[in-house]
C-alpha cells in the first residue's frame, strides 16, 4: 500500500464505522440523515479544495452548480423516467458544462469582480430553479427521487445509502488528490501563488482556469446527485446563495487545500446547528463568529492547525529535524568548468523594438543578437528600459514596434507560455517564486511543459502519472544538486534571499532551455553569495545554456559575460566586449553620477 493512501485509511475507517456509534430508534436514523447530507455536502466541497484551494479562484456559486447537479439529476429520473446512471452522466456532463461557461467568464476578472460575477450566477440559478414552474416545479421541488441500483441490488435503506455515499467521497477525494499530484496540480497551484511566473513556465493560464473550474462544477453535480437521491426530495431553497456560503465556510474552516480538512469542515458545518441548536436564533451569530475566527487566525484552516501541532510535537519533542540534501555539489570559488566557445549562429536577433507606456519611452529601438553560446549582458543606469527589454522578449508586454525573433522564427508578442515552451526561459528582477511551495515543488513546475500526461492519463492511469511526477521530482531534485542547493523540502517563503535566486534559477533551467534570460541575478546579493553565483552561472554555460542578463555590477559582469551591450533612455549606446563597451566615452557619460560599482 502506497502512502498516501495510509494517511487516509484512519478517516476512511471513521467514516465506515461511524454508524455503529449512533444511538439506536429515531435519534439514530435522524443523525444517519444528517451524515449522509454532510458526506454529499463533503463531496461539493471538494470542487471548492480544487477551485479555491487550489488554483486561488474565488466561487460563491457552489451551491448552484450543486444544484443544477440535483436538478438535472431528478428531473431526468422523476419527469422522464431515465434510467439512475444515465441521468447521473447527464447530470456531471451538463454541470460541467457550466462550470466551463463561468471558467471562461471569469478568465480575466480579479478577485473582487470574480466573486461579484459568481454571486451573479447564483441568483440567476436561483431564480431559475424557482420560477421556470414548467420544467423544475418551482417552489414545490421534486420529489420522488430514486435511489441508485447497483448490478441489480437496489439500495434503499438509509445505512446501504450512506455506505453508498462513503464510496462516493472516496471516489470524489481520489479524483482530487490524483488532480493535485499532476502536472496540472502544479499549474493549479503555481496559478494560485503567481500568474506572471506560472504563465513564464509555460502554463497555460487560460486552460488552467477553465480546469479549476470544471473540475469544481463536476464535483458540486457529484455532491448534488448523491444530495438528491439522499433526501429523495429537493427544492429550489436548498441551493441558494446561503448554502454557497455554507461551502465556502466548510472549505475555509476545514482547511482549504485538504482532502481530509474540507471533509472534517463539511461534517462540523452540518452539524453545528444540532450541536448549538439550544442557542436558538443566536446560532446563527456563534457560527458566524467561529467563521471569522477560523478564516482571521487560522489560514490553513482546523486541519491545518491540527497537522501545525503534530510536525511541532515532532521537532520540540522527538526532535526530528529537516534533513539537508547531502547530494547537492558544493560551489566552489573556481572557475575551471569548460565553457562552450560563442558561435556566429544567431539564437535570439530583437531588431528596432520599441515599447511605450504612453508617453514613456521605456524601449525605443533596440537591436541585438545574442548568438548560440554567448553570455550576453545588457547594462545601463536604473530606467533605462532593460527589464522592459526581458519584458517584451518574454511575453509579458506586447512590443510597440519591431520584431523579435528566436532560433530564426518570428516570436513578437506570442504569449508568455508559448515563448517559455519554445526554450526560452527567464528569472525575474524581484524574485517570483511559488512562496507556499517547496523549493523541490517550484522547481518541479518547471518541468510542467515538458510533461505530456492528460487529464485522462491522470485520473485513470495511475502508474503514467506517478511515473511522470516522481521523474519530473527527480529531474528537479537533480538540478538543485547542481546548482549546490541543499534545502529542496523547504518552503519558498522561508529560504533567505540568496538561495531564492538559486531556486527561481534552477526553475528556469530544469527544462533544459535554449536561451536563459536573468534579471539582476546579483541584486541584493553579498559577495560570497555573488561568488557562487558566478559559478552557478558557468555551471550552467557550460551545459550549453546561452544567457542574456541584465546586470548592475560590473565586477560580475566582468567575470562571466562574453558580449556586452549597454542601453540608456530606451537605446542601445555601446556594444562589444566587456572591456571594450567599459571604456567607451559615451558609456562613461551616460554612467556618470550613476552609482556603478567598478570594483
Ligand atoms: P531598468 O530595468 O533598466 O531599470 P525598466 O525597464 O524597469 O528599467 O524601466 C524603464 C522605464 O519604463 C522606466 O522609466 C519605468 O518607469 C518605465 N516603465 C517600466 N514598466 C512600466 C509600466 N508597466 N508602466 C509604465 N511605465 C513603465
Ligand atoms: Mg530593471
Amino acid at each position: 500500500m502506497t502512502r498516501p493512501m495510509l494517511k487516509f485509511l484512519p478517516f476512511l475507517l471513521i467514516l465506515v464505522l461511524a454508524p455503529l456509534l449512533l444511538p439506536p430508534g429515531r435519534l439514530g436514523s435522524y443523525y444517519l440523515t444528517l451524515m449522509i447530507l454532510s458526506l454529499s455536502y463533503s463531496v461539493a466541497a471538494l470542487g471548492l479544495t480544487v477551485l479555491l484551494g487550489y488554483s486561488g479562484q474565488i466561487s460563491l456559486a457552489q451551491a448552484a452548480f450543486f444544484g443544477i447537479g440535483a436538478y438535472t439529476f431528478s428531473l431526468l429520473t422523476v419527469s422522464l423516467h431515465a434510467g439512475f446512471w444515465i441521468s447521473v452522466l447527464a447530470a456531471l456532463v451538463l454541470t460541467t458544462g457550466f462550470g466551463l461557461l463561468l471558467g471562461a467568464i471569469s478568465l480575466r476578472l480579479d478577485s473582487h469582480y470574480l466573486a461579484l460575477v459568481t454571486i451573479g450566477f447564483q441568483i440567476i440559478t436561483g431564480l431559475v430553479l424557482n420560477n421556470w414552474t414548467a420544467v423544475t416545479g418551482g417552489a414545490n421541488g421534486v420529489a420522488n427521487i430514486p435511489r441508485p441500483n447497483i448490478f441489480g441490488f437496489q439500495i434503499d435503506s438509509d445505512l446501504g445509502f450512506y455506505w453508498f455515499s462513503v464510496a462516493t467521497l472516496v471516489l470524489a477525494a481520489y479524483l482530487v488528490y490524483r488532480l493535485r499530484h499532476s502536472r496540472m496540480g502544479w499549474a493549479l497551484l503555481a496559478l494560485r501563488e503567481d500568474e506572471i511566473a506560472a504563465a513564464a513556465n509555460g502554463i497555460s493560464l487560460f486552460w488552467t482556469k477553465i480546469l479549476a473550474f470544471a473540475a469544481s462544477a463536476f464535483l458540486a453535480a457529484m455532491g448534488g446527485v448523491l444530495f438528491a437521491s439522499g433526501a429523495l426530495y429537493i427544492s429550489p431553497n436548498v441551493f441558494d446563495f446561503y448554502q454557497s456560503v455554507s461551502f465556502f465556510a466548510m472549505t475555509l474552516v476545514g482547511g482549504q487545500e485538504s482532502i481530509v480538512g474540507t471533509t472534517l469542515g463539511a461534517w462540523l458545518i452540518t452539524f453545528l446547528p444540532e450541536v448549538l441548536r439550544f442557542l436558538h436564533a443566536y446560532y446563527i451569530a456563534v457560527y458566524g463568529l467561529m467563521v471569522v475566527i477560523v478564516v482571521l487566525f487560522m489560514p490553513e484552516g482546523l486541519y491545518g492547525m491540527l497537522l501545525r501541532g503534530v510536525d511541532l510535537f515532532r521537532r520540540r519533542v522527538l526532535g526530528h529535524r529537516e534533513a539537508l540534501d547531502t547530494d547537492a555539489v558544493p560551489l566552489r570559488a573556481d572557475a575551471t568548468q569548460t565553457r562552450p566557445v560563442a558561435s556566429n549562429t544567431p539564437l535570439l536577433e530583437i531588431r528596432d523594438l520599441a515599447k511605450h507606456f504612453g508617453g514613456i519611452k521605456a524601449v525605443d529601438g533596440i537591436s541585438l543578437t545574442v548568438n548560440k553560446g554567448d553570455v550576453a549582458v545588457l547594462i545601463g543606469p536604473n530606467g533605462s528600459g532593460k527589464t522592459t527589454v526581458l519584458n517584451v522578449l518574454s511575453g509579458i508586454y506586447s512590443a510597440t514596434r519591431g520584431s523579435i525573433r528566436f532560433k530564426g522564427r518570428e516570436i513578437t508578442n506570442l504569449a508568455s507560455n508559448r515563448i517559455n515552451r519554445l526554450g526560452i526561459s527567464r528569472t525575474f528582477q524581484n524574485i517570483r517564486l511559488f512562496p507556499e511551495m517547496t523549493a523541490l515543488e517550484n522547481v518541479a513546475v518547471g518541468c510542467y511543459k515538458t510533461g505530456t500526461v492528460g487529464l485522462a492519463g491522470t485520473l485513470l492511469s495511475r502508474p503514467k502519472g506517478y511515473r511522470e511526477e516522481a521523474a519530473a521530482m527527480e529531474k528537479a531534485r537533480a538540478t538543485l544538486q547542481l546548482l549546490g542547493f541543499v534545502r529542496p523540502d523547504m518552503k519558498a517563503k522561508n529560504l533567505p534571499y540568496g538561495q531564492q535566486r538559486v531556486v527561481e534559477i534552477a526553475r528556469a533551467i530544469v527544462s533544459d532551455p535554449a536561451l536563459l534570460l536573468l534579471d539582476e541575478p546579483a541584486a541584493g546579493m553579498n559577495h560570497e553569495e555573488t561568488q557562487v553565483l558566478s559559478q552557478i552561472l558557468y555551471r550552467i554555460h557550460s551545459l550549453g545554456v546561452t544567457m542574456l542578463l541584465i546586470e548592475h555590477d560590473m565586477s560580475f559582469v566582468a567575470s562571466v559575460a562574453t558580449q556586452a551591450y549597454v542601453m540608456d533612455f530606451g537605446n542601445k549606446i555601446s556594444e562589444g566586449s566587456v572591456s571594450q563597451v567599459l571604456t567607451d566615452p559615451a558609456v562613461m557619460t551616460a554612467y556618470l553620477g550613476d552609482e556603478v560599482e567598478y570594483a
